[in-house]
């Protein structure tokens, strides 16, 4: 069984990536989310276990000192950090598994796991990731400062990654994923085996 993909999804806060992820999933049921790890406060519409694990920083650090995290960050005051099990179990069983992590964390993630693909979103302008943010009505001003703060940053470290996609319009962006899904599962070292005489 060929192993499943590795994928890393990063990009400022409010850029679309959750939205671009949910319309990804609708086209492929091969994809698991992968559900991290986190000390910051839950936000209105997300579920425990399904946006993220939510904990205090002692339970945290715990995850984090006794090696069960594949790449953990902080960002904007909270730990975030990805469980590795679940993403080695995804893969061994031949399921695709995406990662939504900061800069930081996805440095760490091609340092350990040189095969995964790196998607960084960009928007298509720095006053639209503005108004998105702004328009999610979730996050309260100071923190909408430090995130766009944050965003800056993080734009500086996408030349590092293996492909950046436009966040325009949500279907058109989830397609440019889907393709480098496409072409990834194509690459000449996944597709030996078909050169093999019977
Ligand atoms: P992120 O997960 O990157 O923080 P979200 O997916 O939560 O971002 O999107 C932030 C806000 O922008 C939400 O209100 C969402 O509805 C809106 N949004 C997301 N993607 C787009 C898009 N492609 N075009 C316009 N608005 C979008
Ligand atoms: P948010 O608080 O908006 O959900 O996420 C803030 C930032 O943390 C986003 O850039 C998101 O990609 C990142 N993030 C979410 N989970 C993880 C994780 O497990 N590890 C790392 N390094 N970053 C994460």
């Amino acid at each position: 069984m060929k192993r499943g993909l590795l994928i890393v999804l990063s990009g400022p806060s409010g850029v679309g990536k959750s939205t671009a992820v949910a319309e990804v999933m609708k086209h492929q049921p091969n994809l698991q989310f992968s559900v991290s790890a986190t000390t910051r406060p839950m936000r209105p519409g997300e579920t425990e276990g399904k946006s993220y694990y939510f904990m205090d920083r002692s339970r945290f650090e715990t995850l984090r000192d006794g090696g069960e995290l594949l790449e953990w960050a902080e960002y904007v005051g909270n730990y975030y950090g990805t469980p590795a099990a679940p993403v080695d179990e995804a893969l061994d069983a031949g399921v695709d598994i995406l990662l939504d992590i900061e800069p930081v964390g996805a440095m760490q993630v091609k340092e350990k796991r040189p095969e995964a693909i790196l998607i960084f979103l960009a928007a298509p302008s720095f006053g639209e990731l503005e108004r998105r943010l702004t328009g999610r009505g979730d996050t309260p001003p100071d923190k909408i400062a430090s995130r766009l703060e944050k965003a800056k940053w993080e734009y500086t470290q996408a030349p590092a990654y293996d492909y950046i996609v436009v966040s325009d319009l949500v279907e058109r962006t989830a397609d440019r994923i889907e393709s480098i899904m496409k072409a990834e599962k194509c690459r000449a070292e996944r597709q030996l085996d078909l050169l093999k005489e019977d």
